[in-house]
C-alpha cells in the first residue's frame, strides 16, 4: 500500500489527502499548527461564526472543484458585495457608474471617464505601471479617491512602483452597475454550523487519512518523519525558504493581521461583509463581518479589523528575483529529497491563489503523485 506524506494541512494539503485516499493511497498529514485548515478555518467567538484570517468567498468557474467542495459541506448562495468608505460616504466597490453623481465633483469625474471611454483594454495593458493603468481607466479623481491610498496601504510602496499586471484583476469601473464583486457562475459560503471548518473536516474524514498537528517539519527532520510514515512520496505545501533553513535567503511577502472583536447586542455592525477603508486616517484597511455570508441567526456579531504590514506570509511580492529564488528552492529540494517530492499550494509555489485554484492544484498534484507512484512500483 502506497503512503504519501503531506506537509501542511491547509486547504491544499487536505484536498490532496482527500483525493489520494479515494484512490487507495494512505496519507499522513503533518501540520505545524494545533488545528488543520490554515488560512480558511472558521471559528466561533461568543457563539458567532467568524473567520480569524479575514473573509473567504468561494467563487469559481471550475465545476469539478465546486462539486467537490459541496460534497464536503453544502454551500449557500451568498454573493459577495463590498462597500468602500470614500469621499466621506459609503459607496460600492467596484466603482459603479450610478454612484458617480452622488460623489463630489461628479460632473468632472464623468468628463474624465468620457475622455477615456475609447481606450481599449489591450492598449491599457501596455501601461508602464499600476498607477498609469488605473489613471488611463478612470482619471485622476476616482484614482485618488478609491485606488491610490488603498493600494499604497496594502503594498507599503508607491502605486507607480507596482506592476500593471496586477490591475485588471483588482480594479474596474462597472459601466453596467453590477454591484457584485465576482462574475463566476459558482459562488457561495459554507452553509453548515462551522463554516469552512466543515469543509476541512469533510476533506479529512476517512480511514486512510492520518493527521498529526503541532509538528513543524523542516528539511533537517524530514527524513525521520518520512521513515516513520514509511512514505513513498512527499508533497510540500509549506514555505520552501523556511523549510530549507533560508539557506539561499528569505522570500518577501506582504502580510496582514486581522484583529477580531465581538460586538454584543447588534445583529449586524456594517452594511456588507467587507468594507474597505482606503483613507490614510484609518490605521486598518478593511473590516470584515462574516455574518453577512453565514446568515447565522444570533444576537451579536464579530468584526475583523485588517491591518497591513504584518510579518505574515499572505501576498507574494511578484518580482523576478523572488520567482527565481522560489525556483531555486524547488530545484534544491528535488536534488536533496529526490523525485519523490512534489509541490502544491500557495506557499510552496510562492503564489497568491484563491481557494478554487488551490483545490485545482491539489487535484492536479494528486495525478502527478499517482503517476510517479505507478512508475516507482
Ligand atoms: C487575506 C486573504 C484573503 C483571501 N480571500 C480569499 C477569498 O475570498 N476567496 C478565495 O477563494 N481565496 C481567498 N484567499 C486565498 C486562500 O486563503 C488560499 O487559496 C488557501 O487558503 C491556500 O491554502 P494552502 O493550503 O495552500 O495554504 P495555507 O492555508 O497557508 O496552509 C498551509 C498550512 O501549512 C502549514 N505549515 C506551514 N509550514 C509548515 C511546516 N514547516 N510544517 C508543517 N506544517 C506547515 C501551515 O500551518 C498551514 O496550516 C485569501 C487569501 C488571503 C491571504
Amino acid at each position: 500500500m502506497a503512503v504519501v506524506l503531506i506537509i501542511g494541512a491547509g486547504l491544499t494539503g487536505c484536498t490532496l489527502a482527500h483525493r489520494l485516499s479515494r484512490e487507495g493511497v494512505d496519507c499522513v498529514l503533518l501540520e505545524r499548527g494545533d488545528v488543520p485548515g490554515g488560512l480558511i478555518r472558521s471559528e466561533h467567538m461568543d457563539g458567532v461564526l467568524y473567520e480569524p484570517h479575514g473573509s473567504h468567498i468561494f467563487h469559481t468557474e471550475d465545476e469539478e472543484v465546486w462539486k467537490l467542495a459541496n460534497a464536503m459541506t453544502p454551500f449557500n448562495d451568498y454573493r459577495h458585495r463590498v462597500d468602500i468608505v470614500a469621499d466621506s460616504q459609503i459607496l460600492n466597490w467596484p466603482i459603479l457608474l450610478s454612484d458617480i453623481d452622488q460623489q463630489s465633483n461628479g460632473a468632472e469625474i464623468r468628463a474624465q471617464l468620457a475622455e477615456r471611454e475609447g481606450t481599449d483594454a489591450t492598449a491599457r495593458a501596455q501601461a508602464a505601471n499600476f498607477e498609469e493603468w488605473c489613471l488611463e481607466l478612470m482619471g485622476p479623481i476616482l484614482y485618488e479617491r478609491f485606488i491610490r491610498p488603498y493600494t499604497e496601504k496594502q503594498w507599503g510602496r508607491p502605486a507607480r512602483e507596482l506592476s500593471a499586471q496586477w490591475a485588471p484583476r483588482r480594479v474596474s469601473v462597472r459601466w453596467d452597475n453590477d454591484p457584485y464583486l465576482f462574475p463566476d457562475p459558482y459562488q457561495g459560503w459554507p452553509a453548515g454550523p462551522n463554516g469552512y471548518t466543515d469543509l476541512v473536516d469533510g476533506l479529512l474524514a476517512g480511514p486512510r487519512i492520518t493527521l498529526r498537528t503541532g509538528v513543524d517539519v523542516t528539511l533537517d527532520n524530514l527524513e525521520r518523519h518520512a521513515q516513520e510514515a514509511q512514505a513513498d512520496s512527499i508533497v510540500l505545501t509549506c514555505p520552501l525558504d523556511v523549510f530549507a533553513g533560508e539557506r539561499f535567503g528569505r522570500l518577501d511577502w506582504r502580510g496582514i493581521i486581522v484583529r477580531n472583536v465581538h460586538i454584543p447586542h447588534k445583529e449586524y455592525a456594517q452594511g456588507a461583509m467587507v468594507v474597505n477603508y482606503p483613507g490614510e486616517e484609518y490605521p486598518f484597511i478593511r473590516i470584515h463581518e462574516t455574518k453577512h455570508a453565514s446568515g447565522q441567526k444570533i444576537e451579536g456579531t464579530v468584526l475583523g479589523f485588517e491591518f497591513t504590514g504584518a510579518p505574515t506570509r499572505y501576498y507574494p511580492i511578484e518580482l523576478p528575483q523572488n520567482r527565481a529564488l522560489n525556483d531555486r528552492y524547488q530545484d534544491f529540494l528535488r536534488e536533496q529529497i529526490s523525485d519523490r517530492v512534489h509541490f502544491a499550494g500557495r506557499l510552496a509555489n510562492y503564489l497568491y491563489i484563491d481557494m478554487d485554484d488551490c483545490m485545482r492544484q491539489a487535484l492536479d498534484a494528486s495525478v502527478e503523485v499517482l503517476d510517479a507512484l505507478r512508475v516507482s512500483t
